[in-house]
């Protein structure tokens, strides 16, 4: 992926969206990647679909070897994210570049010092700027309107118990997708 300035990015984005945030914004990316790995390891990724892509939660359901995709998932630190590029000359996408380190067994690292147990990756993250926020509070399983919950980043339906993860942070940016780099 082409990189850009990131100075002139944060300029042209703040032309559409004044009241941008950089460090917010990298804040709302990290919950949402973190989300995206602990739900992707109890193989509950339908109950965070609404933030993020349909086309990455097909990614990480079809290749969770190439996502380090777990049932021993612990602990995810992210070392360095940095705001850096965005696609194809518009803010519709925003990129950040992230340094990862997982331990999938804390207590195993401690006593074995495995490299199997902990590893680190460079990845891209991609968030895609929302076009319309009308169909996010219908519940998906019968349709009536989710209460929010920006508490614990929950959209909750009361009339069939359904619960969404929802990122209020940046609710107009979803998470569209993760490329590992190594
Ligand atoms: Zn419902």
């Amino acid at each position: 992926m082409e990189r850009n300035d990131p100075v002139k990015i944060l300029g042209e984005i703040r032309m559409t969206n004044p009241d941008f945030s950089k460090d917010a914004f990298i804040e709302n990316s990290k919950s949402d990647l973190i989300n995206l790995y602990k739900y992707a390891c109890n193989g509950n990724l339908k109950d965070i679909e609404l933030s993020y892509s349909k086309q990455l939660i097909k990614k990480v359901t079809e290749n969770p070897d190439l996502y380090r995709i777990s049932k021993n998932f612990d602990v995810m630190n992210i070392l360095y994210i940095n705001l850096n590029d965005y696609k194809e000359n518009t803010a519709k996408y925003i990129q950040l570049y992230v340094s990862v380190y997982f331990f999938d067994d804390v207590d195993n690292n401690i006593i074995k010092n495995d490299d199997i147990d902990k590893f680190w990756n460079d990845i891209w993250l991609v968030t895609y700027k929302r076009e319309d926020n009308d169909e996010i509070l219908k519940c998906s399983n019968c349709g009536a309107t989710m209460e929010k919950d920006e508490e614990n980043n929950l959209l909750k339906c009361e009339y069939c118990r359904t619960e969404k993860y929802f990122n209020f942070g940046t609710q107009d940016w979803i998470l569209d997708d993760v490329e590992v780099v190594k």
